[in-house]
């Protein structure tokens, strides 16, 4: 099959172990389904949803409600199956075969992958000893390199660290490339850079449906940027790319975005619970402003959650495994400790 391109040989795809039963937390999806009454209203959506027709290529209502949601213009704003398909388009518009990327090291592995397809030269800027954003390292990278692209994952996954706008604006007035704030945890910070947007036209920052509207499953994302790069964005979009159940969703979402995002506070309590029963226990675990925590597991630790159907992820930073365990309900984080104060060393 010597049609195959050979740079893509040692690739894999990007894979998560999709699971229905047992205690979820490898995905950094919300533990709750939406609210009842949501559900009922979507429901009576249905009955007036031209399924032969193709849905508005445009996303006209739901870009009109995004817009509003944060007081911008709907030319700020393009929406996408997913923020990955927002990044995909931006590695579109901005990359051509060679260019410089500086993505963060360990943070979302899809910034890396998405650069090999597109052919760019990737540099990784490791985190500091505690996980957290290395702001000076960025700094001289940036003048060193010069990247045509800077993804800065605010908080970062899978480390939870965060950045503020202070730190954020270092980067933008020295950077000539484009900036790319990912904001997929954002809800659960208590900060965002969107304030930015109207000062810097090098910024775009991406958000979700997925983590905290509980809507992992219609596949939603949007990025806010200056118009010109929306104006681009939108040349590469494929046409029709949301479906009109995903259109009607995210608009029902965001007409009901207290409602849905009321449990913010539970998830962020249940956090900070998780965090310091784990410290209690001796766990090697970092700071965290998203849904999720980054920790250090034994073995003996990880077959045992196993063993008790208890899923997290698992990944690889150089050499050494950690974990990266989703926020779930109060009934699931206090299985999960359980488990692991009673297979753990102390
Ligand atoms: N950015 C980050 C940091 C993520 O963790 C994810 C999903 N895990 C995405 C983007 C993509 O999210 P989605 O396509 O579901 O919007």
């Amino acid at each position: 099959m010597k049609y195959l391109k050979t740079e893509f040989k040692d690739l894999k795809p990007y894979h998560s172990q999709h699971l229905t039963k047992g205690i979820i937390l490898n995905a950094n999806e919300s533990p709750y389904n939406l609210p009842k009454a949501i559900l009922e209203k979507f429901k009576d959506l249905l009955d007036n949803i031209d399924f032969n027709r193709y849905p508005d290529t445009d996303n006209t209502k739901l870009l009109a409600s995004i817009a509003k949601t944060y007081a911008l213009e709907v030319e700020n704003v393009c929406a996408g199956v997913g923020s990955d398909e927002m990044l995909d388009c931006i590695f579109k518009v901005v990359i051509s075969k060679g260019d410089k990327v500086l993505v963060p090291y360990p943070s979302f592995t899809m910034y890396k992958q998405m650069g090999i397809y597109y052919g760019a030269n990737v540099i990784e800027i490791e985190l500091d000893d505690e996980f957290r954003y290395d702001i000076n390292l960025f700094i001289e990278k940036i003048i060193s390199y010069n990247p045509k692209l800077i993804f800065l994952c605010v908080p970062n996954n899978p480390t939870g660290g965060s950045l503020s706008n202070d730190e954020i604006e270092k980067i933008l007035k020295l950077s000539i490339g484009l900036v790319v704030v990912d904001e997929a945890y954002g809800e659960f910070d208590d900060k965002t850079a969107l304030e930015l947007i109207k000062k810097y036209d090098n910024l775009i920052v991406l958000k979700t449906f997925s983590k905290a509207f509980r809507l992992a499953g219609i596949r939603t994302g949007y990025a806010l940027s200056s118009k010109e790069n929306i104006k681009m964005i939108n040349v590469v979009k494929m046409p029709y790319n949301l479906n009109v159940l995903s259109n009607e969703m995210a608009v029902l979402a965001l007409d009901n975005k207290e409602l849905i995002l009321d449990n913010i506070k539970e998830i962020k309590n249940e956090l900070s619970r998780t965090y310091k029963e784990l410290k209690a226990l001796g766990i090697e675990v970092y700071d965290s402003k998203a849904n999720f925590l980054w920790c250090k597991l034994s073995d003996k630790i990880k077959s045992a959650l196993i063993e008790n159907k208890i899923y997290i992820r698992d990944i690889k930073f150089k050499d050494e495994m950690y974990s990266r365990i989703t926020i779930g309900s109060k009934e699931e984080m206090e299985k999960l400790i359980k488990v692991v104060s009673s297979n753990a060393n102390c």
